[in-house]
């Protein structure tokens, strides 16, 4: 699909999305879905732009044998529209694999399977999005004194271009970024997990076949599996503060924490039963690992200790005190806590795993932040529908998607919720006016969404 030009005028849109993940895809195909529902008149204007040069759902983990850790039936779609063509039993059936799934008796598909399922969504709204252009900031628009609209600022990766679209409502959904502990610092040889499949691409020569993995959460147990399949003559030593893996918590009940009436729950929760429920429930996403691959890892130790020659090592209740780069590799000091007796390790490479973290929206709100409004801890205040509260003088709005683990719980940085509140985000930007105001239309929307969205 061509690629709007960056100086092309296209008037005020109604929502312009920052970023395109799965959560603002599910946006867009919800405003499609609405869109096909009302009038021409009454239709929304939508438009996304993503930085990167075309679709990419964590590219860097599509690790071989990697299945998803949500049931598939948690799409875009399905828990918003059952009915919708957009779901993954959609997919399937298009892909003509729909029996062989069936067959197969799982809810958990493969990483890759499901980042093709998102890219075949993306393909199908690609006409609303613009790929290659990282939003900078956005600005105020003034009309008599009160900000009605915000220009969403974007620049070209590929030729540097500014690019400015003018909305009515803003919706942030930029995902999450690599964490890293304190002072280090990635290079040719210290690596996030992130990008991992591009960095094992372009391996530097290996001199001593040894890596380490630092975290104990479900990336770096999956990297630690990677590596010790991939390289077969490499060791593998995983470092982490624990004394095992943990099992993450997907039983039924945990589970519900998850559902959709969950966030309704959370966010009518003070702040203190807030906090007591995220860290009950920290256990269904946060440093924890499926339970099936701490087995498949647990099974290789004991079989190399069989067999005397020992490739995974687990350096438990471990902490890396100090990390030196080798001309040719690295040197890590790691550090028994126990006893506090210290080694060094010198590997080839060694790997972070130690997690990720919301990306600041505020880095991108840039003459919007003075206007938007923070609860008592300095955390952004959001609305129920996820939305900024912002200063009385304004009547643009922003929404953000993601970011929003303090006030809608634990699911806000997942994707058990993309479709649900993709539909409540629409019916609140056509509730507090959305296309009316281009088009007069008003009254009879409200209807018509809130069906969408519960649908
Ligand atoms: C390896 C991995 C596996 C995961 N597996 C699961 C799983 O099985 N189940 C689950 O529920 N969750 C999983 N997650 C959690 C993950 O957060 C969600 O799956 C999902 O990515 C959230 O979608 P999103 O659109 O909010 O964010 P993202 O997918 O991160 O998308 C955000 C998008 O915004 C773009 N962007 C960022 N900044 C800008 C900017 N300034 N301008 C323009 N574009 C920008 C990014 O390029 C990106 O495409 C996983 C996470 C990882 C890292």
């Amino acid at each position: 699909m061509a690629r709007r030009p960056a100086s092309a005028d296209i008037g005020i849109l109604d929502i312009v999305g920052v970023g395109f993940g799965p959560s603002n895809l599910a946006l867009a195909i919800a405003a499609r879905e609405y869109n096909a529902s009302v009038s021409p008149a009454a239709a929304l204007r939508v438009s996304f732009l993503e930085r990167q040069p075309h679709f990419g759902w964590h590219r860097g983990m599509l690790l071989e044998g990697a299945t998803m850790q949500v049931c598939y039936l948690k799409d875009l779609v399905t828990l918003r529209n059952p009915a919708s063509d957009f779901s993954y039993v959609s997919f399937l059936h298009e892909q003509d694999r729909l029996v062989d799934f069936i067959n197969h008796k799982t809810m958990f598909p493969l990483r890759q399977e499901f980042h093709d399922y998102l890219e075949w969504a993306a393909h199908r709204v690609g006409d609303v999005v613009e790929y290659d252009t990282r939003v900078v900031e956005l600005r105020p628009v003034l009309v008599d004194g009160e900000i009605a609209l915000i220009d969403v600022v974007g620049v070209r990766g590929d030729t540097g271009e500014t690019v400015v679209r003018r909305a009515r409502n803003v919706v942030i959904a930029v995902g999450l970024e690599p964490s890293l502990p304190p002072g280090i610092e990635l290079g040719e040889r210290v690596w996030h997990n992130h990008d991992l499949l591009s960095r094992v691409a372009d391996m530097p020569t290996a001199v001593r076949h040894r890596f380490v993995v630092v975290g104990a959460g479900q990336s770096a147990a999956e990297v630690t599996e990677f590596l010790h399949t991939r390289y077969p003559r490499a060791e593998v030593m995983a470092v982490f503060a624990r004394y095992g893996y943990s099992p993450a918590d997907n039983s039924a009940f945990a589970n519900q924490i998850f559902d959709p009436a969950a966030v309704d729950d959370f966010y009518a929760a003070p702040p203190p039963v807030k906090e007591m429920l995220n860290a009950y429930h920290r256990s269904t996403n946060y440093s924890v690992v499926d339970i099936d691959l701490i087995d498949e890892l647990y099974r290789r130790v004991y079989q190399e200790k069989v067999h005397g020659r020992e490739r995974l090592r687990i350096m438990r209740a471990s902490r890396l005190v100090d990390l030196r780069r080798l001309d040719d590799g690295v040197a890590a000091d790691v550090e028994f806590m126990p006893t506090g007796q210290r080694e060094t390790i010198e590997a080839d490479v060694i790997v972070f795993a130690t997690g990720y973290r919301s990306r600041d929206t505020r880095q991108i709100l840039g003459a919007m932040a003075e206007h938007c409004l923070d609860d008592p801890a300095g955390r952004p205040l959001l609305g129920r529908d996820y939305r900024l509260m912002t200063g009385p003088n304004s009547s643009a709005d922003l929404y953000v998607l993601g970011a929003t683990e303090h006030s809608h719980g634990i699911s806000s940085t997942l994707l058990s919720n993309v479709a649900v509140r993709a539909g409540e985000l629409l019916r609140s930007v056509a509730g507090r006016g959305g296309a009316a105001r281009t088009d007069g239309a008003g009254s009879g929307r409200d209807g018509e969404l809130g069906e969408l969205a519960s649908r």
